[in-house]
């Protein structure tokens, strides 16, 4: 690791933000396009407003935790919840499966797209870990 940092912060939707601009000052870091570090904006931030929204069921008293981590040539960034959990990991990331009937269902897609790697650790009952890799 070169560079490390973890953030944590309640469950609150104005955090998306702060979590996306905390990960794209560390992704700087690294020799990317514009291209790229709006890719990982956006995964991140896929990945937290899931947190917030999925995880904790919009409630405020959660606690999503976020690490990035820089290599020599990557970034990974890992968004942990201790919400609810996913019963059915694969079918939570085919494209357009949500599990409510308001949204697209495309946060994993955007993840997968944007990033190299997207690997999602979850227990029902006790949060969701997802790790982007780029
Ligand atoms: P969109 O991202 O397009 O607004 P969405 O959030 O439903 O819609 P995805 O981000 O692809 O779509 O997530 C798919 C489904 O996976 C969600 O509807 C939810 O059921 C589940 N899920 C995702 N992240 C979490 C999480 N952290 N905790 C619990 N469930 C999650
Ligand atoms: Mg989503």
């Amino acid at each position: 690791v070169r560079n490390q940092i973890k953030l944590e912060f309640i469950s609150i939707p104005e955090n998306v933000g702060l979590a996306r601009i905390t990960i794209a000052a560390l992704a700087s870091q690294l020799d990317l396009t514009l291209n790229d570090l709006e890719e990982i904006k956006v995964a991140t931030s896929e990945a937290v407003s899931n947190a917030i929204i999925h995880g904790y069921r919009n409630k405020p008293a959660g606690i999503v935790k976020l690490i990035g981590s820089l290599y020599e040539d990557s970034i990974v960034i890992e968004v942990i919840d201790e919400g609810v959990g996913i019963a059915d990991i694969p079918q939570a990331m085919q494209p357009a499966f949500t599990t409510d009937p308001e949204r697209m269902g495309l946060g994993f897609v955007f993840m997968q797209s944007f990033m190299d790697e997207v690997k999602v650790e979850s227990e029902i009952n006790n949060g969701t870990r997802v790790i982007l890799t780029k």
